[in-house]
Order: structure tokens, then C-alpha cells, then sequence
């Protein structure tokens, strides 16, 4: 079967996520990592007689990237060996949660979040995934803050699955990427120009002026905040994002992020509760309604310039979620603002929400319409 994934592949052209190359499956860049440093060496399928040994090895191949002007990249090969991926980017500054967000997205799908549902997910690279598990998934479920993703000037996919819904396999790779490396030009930010959707990342803590929040801001270190400044990543990816008309075609959702801090405010006090009961494919009239009071909600607290990516984008849902559940505590030993841990196991909240409507409107999942048409509503 894997033997002809590899020659359908060799057909099939394939965009690089990171440098947006196009190439095909070619078993001459084939390289497989040595341990115990990982390094990695040529391998030649051919040399493995064996069809099982073969496969496994195969599973644990990377094709080297055929663009040579940039960093030496490499792709896992189960990548290239199913239908077309989906490349996913998370879009905010440092610090508003996206880190946590991933890892928390992460962390339900590995619970069986999305089973009940017939999706069926594994990973595109088993030690790569479970480096990320150990380095993210592991320790937010341990209480400790994650540190901030570091700036990079090639940028390639934190992590990737394959997603499987009604028989049909797509790769889904996701972008975490610091908010200083969407700042810069050229090939650190380039892979934005090939993303199949966006998630962007609204800070309730920058972006709400509520009172009730001073001290929550004073323990992540946002205390600096300037009123009715949005966050400028979101300008500079929807300027950078591709369009051939006033709107932007791209699929994309806003996720008003860190929503324990506002659980008792209505009406985000009604979706937290609602966040119980049997997981579902969200109906066309619950992303709706979820969007427009996420809208009205932002609108009402003076932040509508965080609206801007409904704006731009003809595509676009809303949502209420919380990656954590909770604010870190700060620590006594911390002497830096946003230091600290999780009081207790932390408590992710509608977190596969976005993901869901992102999976819908890129037609992995079927469409329940409103999710295509918000605007027309
Ligand atoms: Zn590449």
C-alpha cells in the first residue's frame, strides 16, 4: 500500500509549507534520521527488500527540499503521500496564548477530543510529534507555563497530523509562529503567502479595558497597555495574505483567547457552561450565534479593531475559548513578569471550536453553510 502511496506521489506536485516549492515525491532525496543524534543520511528505498521493514522506514523518511537557496529543510514523507495538505497558521503577538492554544488543541485530540465526531487523527512523524508532546503537550498538562515561541528566520511547522474523515487522509500542518518573525520580510515570514487558513489569536487581557482585570494583566506582564492599539500582527499578515479582490478569500477565524477571565461576564458566561455534553460538529446556527455575540461582545468592550480580520476576510467565524482555563499563578522565585505555573491541572475550553470551523471551511469536514457565509447572514 505505502509502495503505491510512493508512485501515485511521484505524480502529485506538492507545495514545501516553509519555502513553498514545488516539487514531487522523488525517492533520491529520500533521508532518514541515524540515532541516536537524529542526523540525517541518505536512504534508498530499494535497499530494503523487506515490504513491512520498508514501510516503517518509509513512515519515518523525510524528502529534502529541492530549494536550495534557503536553510536545508526536510519534509516527513507521509506528508507527500496523501491527499492535499492543509497548512494552518496561528496569528498574534508574544504572549497572547497561541503557544498555549496549539498545545491545548493538541492536547484534546490526543484525549480522543475529535473520535466521537469520526475523525480520526495520527501523526505525520511520530518522533517529531512526540518531541512536540514532551516539549509542549506534557508539560501545559503539568501546570508549567510554556515559554514564548522563539524568533526564527526560516520558519517550518510545529506540528502535523493526518487527519482522516470519511475514508479521505490530509495532512494538516500547524504554524506557531513568534509574534517578533511575522514582523520581518522575506523568507521568515514567506510561508504565509501559502497558508490554507488562518487562526488569529485576540488577547482578552490587551484588547478588554475592564477594570476587573487590572491584576490579571499585572501577573502576565501586560500592564503596558495602550488603548485602542489592536495587535499589529494582524495587519501585517492580512496585508501579506494573497487576494485577488477587496476580500480576503482565505478561510480564517478569530479566537478571543484567555476567556477564564472574563467568565463571569454574559454573555461568554453562557458558552463557557456550553462547552458540556457530548463533542459535535458545531451547527450553522451555533456559529453563527457564537460569532456574532464574540462580535458584538468586542465591539461593546471598544476593541473592534481585533475585528479586523472579519473585516477583510469573506470567510470568517468566531469564538470564545479559554486554552488553559485558568491565569498562571505567579511564583515567588519569579522575577520576570508572566513567570509562573498553573494552580492546579489546567482546564482547556472550547478549544476545538476554531479548528472545527477551520476544518469546515476548508472542506475536510462538510460545510454547514453559515460557516461559508457569515457575512451574508
Ligand atoms: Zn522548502
Amino acid at each position: 500500500m505505502d509502495d503505491d502511496r510512493r508512485a501515485e506521489a511521484q505524480h502529485r506536485l506538492v507545495r514545501c509549507p516553509s519555502c513553498l516549492e514545488e516539487l514531487y515525491f522523488d525517492d533520491r532525496r529520500l533521508f532518514l534520521p541515524v540515532l541516536p543524534s537524529n542526523k540525517m543520511e541518505p536512504w534508498d528505498p530499494s535497499t530494503e527488500p523487506n515490504a513491512i521493514r520498508r514501510a516503517d522506514q518509509l513512515n519515518r523518511a523525510f524528502l529534502k527540499c529541492p530549494n536550495e537557496r534557503v536553510t536545508t529543510h526536510f519534509l516527513p514523507v507521509p506528508y507527500l503521500l496523501h491527499d492535499r495538505p492543509l497548512t494552518v497558521a496561528f496569528v498574534g503577538q508574544s504572549g497572547t496564548g497561541k503557544t498555549h492554544l496549539l498545545a491545548a488543541m493538541m492536547a484534546e485530540i490526543g484525549r480522543g477530543g475529535l473520535d466521537p465526531l469520526g475523525i480520526r487523527c495520527r501523526s505525520v512523524n511520530s518522533s517529531r510529534h512526540h518531541a512536540y508532546l514532551a516539549g509542549s503537550v506534557n508539560e501545559l498538562e503539568a501546570g508549567r507555563v510554556l515559554p514564548q515561541t522563539a524568533a526564527r528566520d526560516f520558519v517550518e511547522f510545529t506540528d502535523a497530523l493526518l487527519v482522516t474523515v470519511d475514508g479521505r487522509t490530509r495532512p494538516v500542518a500547524f504554524f506557531d509562529v513568534a509574534g517578533e518573525s511575522l514582523k520581518l520580510d522575506g523568507p521568515a515570514t514567506e510561508f504565509l503567502l501559502g497558508v490554507d487558513a488562518v487562526i488569529f489569536v485576540v488577547d482578552a487581557l490587551r484588547a478588554l479595558r475592564l477594570n476587573h482585570l487590572v491584576l490579571a494583566r499585572e501577573i502576565a506582564g501586560v500592564s503596558q497597555i495602550q488603548p485602542g492599539v489592536p495587535d499589529p500582527t494582524f495587519s501585517i499578515v492580512l496585508d501579506r495574505l494573497p487576494r485577488k479582490s477587496e476580500l480576503c478569500e482565505l478561510p480564517t477565524a478569530i479566537v478571543l483567547n484567555k476567556c477564564d477571565v472574563l467568565r463571569f461576564e454574559p454573555p461568554v458566561d453562557h458558552w463557557l457552561r456550553a462547552d458540556v455534553g457530548p463533542p459535535h460538529v458545531p451547527t450553522a446556527e451555533e456559529i453563527y450565534r457564537e460569532s456574532r455575540d464574540v462580535y458584538a461582545f468586542l465591539s461593546h468592550h471598544q476593541a473592534t479593531p481585533w475585528l479586523k480580520p472579519f473585516a477583510e476576510c469573506r470567510r470568517c467565524t468566531l469564538h470564545f475559548v479559554s486554552a488553559t482555563g485558568m491565569s498562571p499563578a505567579v511564583l515567588p522565585s519569579a522575577n520576570r513578569p508572566g513567570a509562573g505555573a498553573f494552580a492546579s491541572a489546567i482546564r482547556p475550553r472550547r478549544v476545538l471550536g476554531p479548528l472545527l470551523s477551520i476544518f469546515q471551511m476548508c472542506g475536510l469536514l462538510p460545510s454547514p453553510g453559515a460557516a461559508t457565509g457569515l457575512k451574508g447572514v
